[in-house]
């Protein structure tokens, strides 16, 4: 043996692979100073290069030392990443059954995970002097908290250790200024404190961000999310992880932002879906939010006016501590508080062209008193479908097993889940007739209506098609804040977080879908969205009305809606929740497998099944396993789906069996691709 070899040690190094959660690999003395746990480094990989993250060392390999290849080079010209921010990425990859690599690297900006050429150095120092964005001078309005306020403020920053709070406030209660003051008062009481607040969507984040940097203007604040430009978020990314930046605002994918000094964390509106990610790894951000401030022991806050059930039930449990503003802010406490819901029955009121009579009516008077209005429709598109009376055939897309849409402006069929698109035939394709006709209600038609419907009155739209280009719909929602917009019409789109001044009619069109769906969480959804629509209305102390035009006039759902009763609505699902057996009250994974005939999706899935309840007898007696089932979208991009449900009464059993059950799929090289969804959000 060589002097040089006796001198080698050894790393265990993640990369982005599936599979195995480390990887050993050697280095020497020259390089001992620079390899410590958390530094990212490049290996040699079978014939390629990659980067990974050093998480252990050791004296001696854990398999055989002639295999073992050396590290290529350590990238220390950055700080390693800190323990706290393994154990995290750890435990989500833990949590969520897939590999440490595949949630450490992927949690990292482009920059810092591929293989970088020889002028590194030097690209990481343009990136740290990067001026950080500019943005336009808003003024800052100065107000002073109210006592609601105060006192969510004070529980927040003389919380101590790990210290979950639910923050449940109307909207327009102004949570987001207890936000900003618990996040001041703990960057002043620490000058190297740093804050998170996560949001669940992008086209949020300039107007907080620009609220942020005025709020705080000798900090630095960054934004972090999907649309930014690769060396921007490296910058961002680098900023938050020497320190420099004390604020990060940022999108789901923010959670796994390294804060070396995170001391208070903020997830807003926490019950909305997109925090949950829709590929990959799906993690909950709002779920591992709460978790990352466990591991540090440091507070935060989940603010929603229509909090997800989970979290709700952690609040009646005691776990989360519960902070309430009942009241809209500066409103009094008058009739205006609270705009009126009307029912407006469709069986009663029959729509003309997507609008009944009653709803007409008062989008006219609204125009005439030179009021706002929103109309809230959430399908975009012409309409849904498109028909052939004389032989009854229809839009389907050649790839799922959905309609293509029509859209009007150019004539075409889409599918809004694989992208399909082609012109609309001059006739049927089927028997010849020329006389086809479009189904049902999109944004688009609604827009032509209104337009017909009040000639004079400017009307806009925003959805996914009219906010293609880029700063679209900033632009769109600027002309609805200046006023030069009568009545917008648009999807979820224009339900969030937008402040219009002079709204004083809001108008639902078809919440019925959801209604009707199978899924147990559609009524938690529709309740939570209804709810942020109808807050649009009157935040400005206009007296406002908020018409939902439905088939379902009696549902249950609408008469806690009308209550504006959100506690009472929560119970009465937990408790419905808890009779039939489903989360919050038991635990589920969702086992999905592609293939190219739903039968060897289901097959798969079948003989896992049986795998688990053969090999895996004990932990799988714990569980219910239930029948493979076509997904609700069958065929998608011409793959056929399905899953397998998974379920428990104790998460600690269900991870029990997903921890070995999977394991032993993996090992066995599947002809289909198959995932596992711990948590799912929707069946
Ligand atoms: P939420 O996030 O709960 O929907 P916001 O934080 O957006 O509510 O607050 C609604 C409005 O009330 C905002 O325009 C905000 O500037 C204003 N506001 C918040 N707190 C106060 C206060 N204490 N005094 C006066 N205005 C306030
Ligand atoms: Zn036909
Ligand atoms: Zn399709």
């Amino acid at each position: 043996m060589s002097t040089a070899e006796t001198e080698l040690r050894y790393a265990q190094v993640i990369v982005d692979l599936p599979g195995s959660p480390a990887f050993d690999y050697s280095f020497d003395t020259t390089l001992a100073a620079r390899v410590q746990i958390g530094v990212r480094c490049v290996v040699p990989f079978g014939r390629a290069s990659r980067v990974g993250i050093v998480v252990a060392l050791e004296d001696e390999p854990s398999i055989d030392r002639h295999k073992i290849k050396p590290i290529t080079r350590a990238l220390d010209e950055v700080a390693p990443l800190s323990d706290h921010w393994l154990q995290l990425t750890r435990f989500t990859a833990e949590y969520y059954q897939h590999a440490w690599g595949e949630v450490a690297l992927p949690a990292l900006p482009r920059a810092m995970r591929s293989v970088p050429g020889a002028r590194y150095a030097q690209s990481i120092s343009r990136l740290r002097e990067r001026a950080p964005p500019r943005w336009v001078e808003s003024e800052v309005p100065h107000v002073q908290p109210t006592v609601p306020q105060l006192s969510a403020i004070n529980a927040l920053v003389t919380a101590s250790g790990f210290a979950p709070h639910l923050l449940f406030g109307v909207t327009g209660s102004g949570k987001t200024e207890v936000y900003l003051r618990a996040i001041a008062r703990t960057l002043e009481a620490n000058a190297a404190a740093q804050a998170l607040l996560l949001v669940p969507e992008i086209n949020l984040t300039p107007q907080l961000e620009s609220l942020l940097r005025a709020r705080f203007p000798g900090d630095h604040v960054v934004a972090l999310h999907s649309n930014l430009a690769d060396a921007e978020r490296a910058a961002a990314w680098l900023a938050a992880h020497e320190g420099r930046a004390r604020i990060v605002v940022g999108t789901r994918l923010a959670v796994f932002c390294s804060l070396p000094r995170l001391s208070i964390i903020v997830v807003d509106e926490e019950h909305d879906p997109p925090y949950k990610a829709g590929e990959g790894v799906r993690y909950s951000a709002r779920d591992l939010a709460v978790k990352r401030a466990q591991l540090l022991e440091v507070p935060i806050v989940l603010g929603s006016a229509t909090p997800s059930l989970e979290s709700w039930a952690q609040a009646r449990a005691g776990r989360y501590r519960l902070l309430q503003l009942t009241e809209r802010v500066g409103l009094g406490s008058g009739p205006q508080q609270r705009p009126a819901l009307e029912l407006i029955d469709a069986r009663i009121h029959p729509p003309q062209n997507g609008l009944s009579a009653p709803i007409a009516q008062a989008l006219a008077d609204t125009f005439d008193r030179g009021e706002q209005s929103l109309v809230f429709l959430n399908r975009r598109g012409f309409a849904p479908v498109v028909t052939c009376e004389a032989c009854g055939w229809l839009s389907n897309c050649p790839h799922c097993s959905t309609f293509a849409v029509f859209h009007k402006p150019d004539r075409t069929l889409r599918c809004h889940h694989c992208g399909y698109t082609a012109p609309v035939p001059r006739a049927c394709p089927t028997c010849g007739n020329q006389q086809l006709k479009g189904v049902g209600q999109g944004t688009q038609r609604i827009e032509e209506t209104l337009r017909a419907l009040l000639p004079l009155a400017k009307v806009a739209r925003i959805d996914r098609d009219s906010t293609r280009q880029r700063h679209a719909a900033s632009k769109a929602l600027d002309a609805v804040h200046a006023g030069e917009v009568d009545v917008l019409v648009g999807t979820q789109m224009i339900a969030k977080g937008h402040d219009f001044q002079r709204v004083s009619l809001v108008v639902v069109l078809n919440p019925d879908g959801q209604l009707a769906s199978h899924d147990f969480r559609a009524p938690e959804r529709l309740f939570a969205t209804l709810m942020q629509v109808s807050g649009r209305a009157g935040r400005a102390g206009l007296p406002s009305r908020v018409l939902v035009q439905t088939r379902f006039a009696s549902h249950p759902l609408f008469a806690a809606l009308a209550r504006h009763d959100y506690a009472q609505f929560a119970q009465a699902q937990l408790a419905e929740r808890e009779a039939a057996r489903m989360p919050p009250i038991t635990y589920q994974a969702l086992l999905t497998a592609e293939a190219r005939t739903m039968d060897a999706a289901l097959q798969f899935l079948r003989n896992a099944r049986d795998r688990a309840l053969a090999d895996f007898a004990e932990a799988a007696s714990h569980i219910r396993l239930f029948d493979p089932v076509p997904m609700s979208l069958q065929r998608l991009a011409g793959v056929s789906r399905a899953q397998l449900l998974i379920e428990a009464d104790q998460r600690a059993q269900l991870h029990a069996l997903l921890g070995i059950w999977l394991a032993a799929l993996r090992e066995k090289r599947a002809s289909l691709r198959w995932n596992i969804e711990v948590d799912p959000l929707e069946l």
